[in-house]
């Protein structure tokens, strides 16, 4: 080799060689966990803790023997958030009447245990009237989301919307609390559900569930249009181990922050109240005078902070399992 090639070659290996470590240091542990922290701040605590920090420790829905908790330490009083937008979910999940001009769209059912409280009984303190629901959009099908579902296309004849591989999820269950809703509807990316002068925009975003969904809407504000992104999926415990899966739910979250600053929404909600105060912010609402910021309003860029920080968790974890030892 000659001096002068063994020198560009030597330049060469080098100029890899950074461009590698600089490359290892974005993607490490630290990095992804620096990112999602920033991105977290302290509005998204319960999201960061319950993504990257304990992920063991988020009391979904899955399988296995249950214990009805006592209802103090789950019940939450209805309320009005947005002009057609109601909370009747629990401290610990959501669940949410989207009213139109002909009739109820439900997000989320929460356990079978709080149905008859939260969301019969919600909607009737609210003045609203449970038989005029039409849709019940779940948004993965988890017992802590969906085994309302069954009751309400039963009672009232709404129709149940759900990713295709969580309805086949739950046909093969023997049973579940609360019963096995029938399959209605299959949503897909980009789907429509229209009822009067209200739709909600479904967009896949498995990860949690292969069959997870999230969704855009409108609600009012005093009259005033604003936009909500409520993500359908959030512990990451169940994938925790499945890099593939972390692959997806990584994807799909930034995937559904880029869908949701198109859409210019300024709102973010979860199925898990735990995770972004749903209930906390809606005892807020009693509160609320003419003139001051609404509580759920956290502006596109908390909206994009919230999903940078369930993408940067997943990739954290990646980069965990990549790494001998840990
Ligand atoms: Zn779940």
């Amino acid at each position: 080799m000659g001096t002068r090639f063994a020198r560009m070659f030597a330049t060469f290996a080098g100029l890899c060689l950074a461009s590698t470590s600089v490359q290892a240091a974005a993607d490490s542990v630290d990095e992804h966990l620096r990112a999602a922290k920033t991105a977290a701040g302290l509005d998204f605590a319960g999201v960061l803790v319950s993504t990257c920090v304990a992920p063991d420790n988020t009391g979904g829905g899955g399988g296995g023997p249950r214990v009805i908790p006592d209802r103090a330490t789950w019940h939450a009083e209805p309320a009005k958030i947005y002009d057609n937008l109601y909370f009747i979910g629990t401290k610990v999940h959501s669940a949410w009447a989207l009213k139109t001009s002909e009739g109820i769209i439900i997000i989320d059912t929460l356990f079978n245990y709080a149905i008859e409280d939260e969301i019969i009984g919600g909607l009737k303190k609210l003045g609203l009237d449970p038989a005029t629901i039409k849709y019940v959009l779940i948004s993965h099908g988890h017992g802590d989301h969906d085994e309302g579902a069954a009751l309400l296309q039963q009672r009232y004849g709404a129709k149940v919307v759900m990713g295709a591989a969580d309805w086949d999820g739950i046909e093969k269950m023997a049973d579940k609390p609360g019963g096995k809703p029938k399959r209605d509807i299959v949503a897909t990316d980009g789907q429509k559900i229209t009822l009067g002068d209200t739709t909600v925009t479904l967009v896949s975003t498995p990860g949690h569930t292969p069959g997870t969904t999230s969704f855009l809407f409108t609600v009012k504000d005093n009259g005033k249009p604003v936009t909500v992104a409520y993500s359908g999926g959030t512990a990451l415990q169940i994938i925790y181990k499945d890099v593939s899966k972390l692959n997806i739910y990584a994807d799909t979250q930034a995937k559904f922050g880029r869908m949701a600053a198109e859409a210019g929404a300024t709102v973010l909600m979860t199925n898990h109240s735990v995770f972004d105060n749903a209930a906390t912010r809606a005892q807020l609402m009693a509160v609320r005078k003419a003139g001051d910021p609404h509580p759920y309003d956290i502006g596109a860029g908390g909206v994009a902070r919230y999903l940078t920080v369930m993408s940067e968790c997943a990739k954290a974890q990646i980069a965990r399992l990549r790494t001998p030892g840990s």
